[in-house]
């Protein structure tokens, strides 16, 4: 069953400095129950909104939103119903732990919102502090605590409850990498035991590709798409999810004559396979390590290395094509020195449209705002 179903969500905001922005635009997605679905995308690309919308924390422009099989905003119908009321989790990175409250009585403050009886409270604040390794530190303020537990209080605050689906909006991102690592398998581990929807937000790949089933890679208000994360990364459908996901290298490529040639270099062709829908001009796309690196006497496009720079687990050269460089990442045994004859060779790479200078510039806009 699907616990969160999107359909045609969309937000229009007035802002002091752009006018009217989209910040979500039409947005249809579905997500199924026990799954972690994670909403990346970089700064102003409408995550944050679209949960909160979710959450009941903000009207919709357009469109309805349904949690577990009921209807929470049907913006045609005037339907809203208040976040106390849609049964959710929530852990967010400004949803800080109340100060001047014990850790108890943090835990358990969402029981008693709900007027749950006190034995009741005692029973479930204990199961979501043992699960949350808080046991022990029911009487002490979160200021003496780290930042690790304060933010597993707010995890344990979130489950006492027993939502369905959990919204967890950027919650890692105060911590230190170390602890982000330990705490996302954590809420992996918690997710197994109770069975909840989780709903991610963050703009840290890594983080994402950890911890989702699926993900959401959005930009300016719009689904670019929806995936696993494995798909995400082998078949982006777009330059920008290419080059969001992981490490990139592109090439302006022209098509002249049933060849492709590097921008810069009409001599030599690549060798490379024309899909049946491109234009005269493209970018071929591929991974740092996905590019053959050969001697003079392989095969491949002639050139020469640039630079060579080593890092932990490979070398990466810098290898121009026409007017453009190239970044080559291989395992340490293939060793080339600067000024080397080389051949370069793309193994199954991806093909995009020339980019569209229109659309970096509304992105940078974007995230002025
Ligand atoms: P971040 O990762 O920086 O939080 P985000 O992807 O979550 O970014 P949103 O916070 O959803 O992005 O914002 C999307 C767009 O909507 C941005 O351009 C933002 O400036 C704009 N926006 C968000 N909230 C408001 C508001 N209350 N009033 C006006 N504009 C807003």
């Amino acid at each position: 069953m699907d616990q969160v179903i999107l359909r045609h969500v969309t937000k229009r905001f007035t802002t002091k400095t752009l006018g009217d922005i989209v910040a979500v635009d039409d947005f249809n997605l579905s997500v199924h129950e026990g799954e972690c679905f994670s909403f990346l995308g970089p700064s102003g690309c409408g995550k944050s909104t679209t949960l909160r919308m979710i959450a009941g924390f903000e009207d919709l422009s357009e469109g309805e939103i349904e949690l577990c099989g009921r209807p929470v905003s049907i913006k045609e119908k005037n339907l809203y119903v208040p976040p106390e009321e849609r049964g959710l989790g929530m852990v967010f990175q400004s949803f800080a732990v109340w100060p001047h409250m014990n850790v108890f009585d943090n835990v358990a403050f969402p029981l008693q919102i709900q007027k749950v009886n006190k034995t009741e409270i005692a029973q479930r604040v204990k199961e979501a502090m043992k699960h949350t390794s808080l046991t022990g530190l029911e009487e002490v303020f979160p200021s003496d605590l780290s930042g690790g537990q304060q933010q597993r209080i707010a995890l344990a605050r979130a489950i006492v409850t027993q939502p369905k689906v959990m919204l967890l909006d950027e919650p890692l991102s105060n911590l230190d990498p170390k602890l982000r690592e330990t705490m996302r398998f954590e809420i992996k581990e918690l997710q197994r035991k109770f069975n909840f929807t989780i709903i991610f937000v963050t703009h840290d790949q890594s983080e994402a590709m950890a911890i989702s089933d699926r993900m959401m890679v959005c930009d300016m208000g719009k689904i670019m798409q929806i995936d696993t994360p494995e798909n995400l990364y082998n078949r982006p459908n777009s330059r920008f999810v290419h080059s969001f996901l992981g490490e990139s290298t592109f090439l302006n490529v022209v098509l002249q004559d049933g060849k492709v040639y590097a921008e810069g270099d009409v001599e030599h062709p690549l060798d490379l396979e024309i899909p049946g829908d491109a234009d005269r001009r493209m970018v071929v796309a591929t991974r740092p390590n996905s590019i053959d690196l050969a001697g003079p006497d392989g095969e491949g496009y002639p050139t020469k290395i640039k630079k060579r720079i080593f890092l932990t687990d490979r070398t990466e050269y810098l290898v121009p094509i026409g007017s453009q460089t190239l970044k080559i990442q291989v395992p340490h045994r293939i060793s080339f020195a600067e000024g080397d004859a080389c051949k370069v060779r793309f193994v199954s790479p991806m093909w995009y449209p020339a980019e569209d200078e229109a659309a970096e510039k509304e992105r940078q806009r974007r995230q002025l705002v």
